[in-house]
């Protein structure tokens, strides 16, 4: 289990290697993510730059992750983070993302294999429920 301060502390930690103040950006943990582990997100200011809105990490992640899928996926936002606040721009997950997330540690792959923390999520019940319940199967005519 992890939680919005082990998040922090490890923001806290990356702020000390890249040089960036990340206190002011909020942190999230969403019940509601059911697909990304994680997300940075931004927005388009008036004079044409952009500027981050917040972190958020998947609910599951925090219950259900190992250590390694945890700091991971907060290295990968860090990263996302670094170029909007460092760069000044949303990268993606080009050239330029790779070379920090690499630098900070994480995997420079956009989307991690995390098929085994599906699996364990699905068995804590852990995911966010279906918004749409299957419609329930009409019982077949019979007669008799
Ligand atoms: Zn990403």
């Amino acid at each position: 289990m992890f939680t919005i301060s082990d998040i922090r502390r490890e923001f806290d930690r990356l702020d000390g290697v890249t040089g960036l103040n990340t206190t002011d950006v909020p942190i999230r943990i969403s019940a509601r993510m059911s697909r990304a582990l994680g997300v940075c997100r931004s927005r388009s200011t008036e004079g044409g730059g952009v500027e981050a809105v917040d972190v958020a990490f998947a609910d599951y992640l925090c219950r259900c992750g190992t250590e390694e899928e945890f700091l991971n996926t907060v290295r990968h936002e860090y990263a996302h983070l670094y170029n909007i606040l460092h760069d000044g721009i949303r990268c993606g997950h080009d050239a330029r993302w790779k070379e920090v997330a690499l630098w900070l540690g994480a995997s420079p792959d956009r989307l991690a294999d995390y098929r085994d923390l599906l699996a364990r999520a699905r068995k804590a019940e852990a995911l966010p429920k279906r918004k749409t319940e299957k419609k329930p199967v009409k019982p077949k005519n019979c007669r008799k």
